[in-house]
């Protein structure tokens, strides 16, 4: 048997394990449900114990959420790769959107349909049939991380990475938690954005007063506001923040239908920016407003607002700094302030952007195993969100290859309603993953 038809042997009961996790609810971000975020971890350190692996954990830090660490020791002369997933999911949101049970796995028409299936209980399912098909006797020594609050952001990751800092080390990482370019279509993802956020406030007025008696003469927070923001595009709709980083470009091209509909822009609304679509997605910095304090609509009268307030997002390119990028931002909003208002800005989140170095006998040999396993040659891809755990796992292990790959497509919706894995795509990533083991134990050694 070829190490492809050991993987297809073992997918129907990796996809039966797998809809036991997403039976269960283990939504990180709802306190109500921590006991649940625990079963899982305790669901998925059972699987791996199941295969024979005599290290198993399941840990927590300083209060976090639970991770699953499991440890197949090396081989004599043979590299340790760790393989990353997550067990917590998104919040389905309302339950009225989905069209099959978030919690129980369902099939239709090739896709597995159920919270957590993409994102990412499925890159947990790819490592246990890549292991299942080496009978739990993998040729390279395997490390599992499976940790447990991704989804609200790894508060505690860069801790448990300190606390099991040789737990934990391998020659490489490979991260099963970003997108593939398309179905069929394997993607290893080398660049994420960063981002910065702040809220800002406009005062114009000690007191809201009647929009008859003072208007044409005193302005108004809201209008002031609305000013300000405008400023932070060009007439194009690209980031008009000086000095802010753009990287180069990836050259994909996003079909701009595909793009419409991945968006869900309406018809004839115009796209912003310019440069190519993955340019703009990926490689230069992007500003959206995503929230607004004044007075609702409801509730309006015919006042003068006093005070409003907004909160910007920025996404950075890879290249750029945080914290530099964020004082740009705070520094083009001061110098645009109409009005003379007051102003006063609170600076929030920041990641940073990262660039992945995909180079080395690793990346090469993982190269060939998924051009081997999948219909089509892996592409290279940005992501214009950021996986702020890459940047973890960079800094406490320098010298790794980290591998940043993916169950889902661009169809999967993880984080919305009807999320869903491509059964045929999850068949592919196994295939690959196994090939990938296969591959970096015949490496020379200690390349
Ligand atoms: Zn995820």
């Amino acid at each position: 048997m070829t190490i492809f038809d050991q993987v297809a042997a073992q997918l129907p009961a990796v996809l039966a394990d797998l809809e036991a996790l997403v039976a269960i609810e283990s939504v990180g971000a709802d306190p109500a449900r921590s006991d649940e975020v625990r079963r899982s971890a305790e669901a998925v350190a059972a699987l791996i114990t199941d295969l024979g692996c005599p290290d198993v954990r399941v840990v927590s830090s300083a209060g976090g959420a639970p991770a699953v660490i499991a440890r197949f020791p090396a081989p004599a002369g043979q590299p340790t790769v760790c393989l990353y997933a997550h067990h917590d999911v998104q919040p389905v949101g309302d339950p009225a959107d989905w069209e099959t049970p978030p919690f129980a796995a369902t099939e239709v028409g090739g896709r597995l349909f159920g919270r957590g299936t993409a994102d990412d209980k499925g890159g947990f399912a790819v490592h246990l049939a890549a292991l299942r098909a080496f009978d739990g006797r993998p040729p390279v020594g395997v490390t599992l991380f499976i940790e447990g609050e991704e989804e609200i952001g790894s508060p505690t990751l860069a801790t448990l990475l300190a606390e099991h800092h040789e737990a934990l080390a391998a020659d490489v990482y490979v991260i099963a938690d970003s997108t593939n370019w398309a179905v069929g279509q394997p993607a290893f993802t080398t660049s994420l954005r960063g981002l910065a956020d702040c809220v800002v406030e406009l005062r114009t007025l000690d007191h809201a007063v009647h929009s008859g008696a003072f208007g044409g003469v005193v302005p108004d927070a809201l209008t002031s506001l609305c000013r300000l923001l405008a400023t932070l595009h060009d007439a194009e709709g690209n980031v008009a923040v000086k000095g802010l980083a753009a990287a180069p470009g990836q050259l994909l091209d996003y079909p701009e239908d595909r793009l419409r509909e991945d968006s869900g822009l309406l018809p004839g609304v115009e796209y912003i920016g310019t440069g190519s679509f993955v340019e703009r997605l990926w490689s230069k910095p992007a500003l959206s407003v995503i929230a607004l304090d004044a007075t609702p609509v409801d509730r309006a009268s015919n006042t003068l607002i006093p005070c409003a307030r907004a909160k910007i997002s920025l996404r950075l390119a890879p290249g750029d700094d945080a914290e530099a990028a964020s004082a740009k931002l705070i520094e083009h909003l001061r110098d645009h302030v109409p009005w003379g208002a007051q102003l006063e800005i609170r600076a929030g989140d920041t990641g940073e952007p990262a660039v992945i170095d995909f180079s080395g006998p690793y990346a090469d040999a993982a190269r060939a195993a998924f051009a081997q396993a999948w219909p089509r040659e892996p592409v290279f891809i940005g992501q214009g969100g950021s996986i702020p755990m890459v940047a973890d796992f960079a800094a406490a292990y320098p010298e790794a290859t980290i591998l940043v790959t993916a169950v889902s497509d661009p169809d999967s919706r993880p984080h919305g309603a009807n999320e869903s894995l491509h059964l045929g795509d999850f068949a592919a990533a196994c295939r690959a993953e196994a090939a990938m083991l296969d591959a970096f134990s015949r490496l020379p050694s200690a390349p």
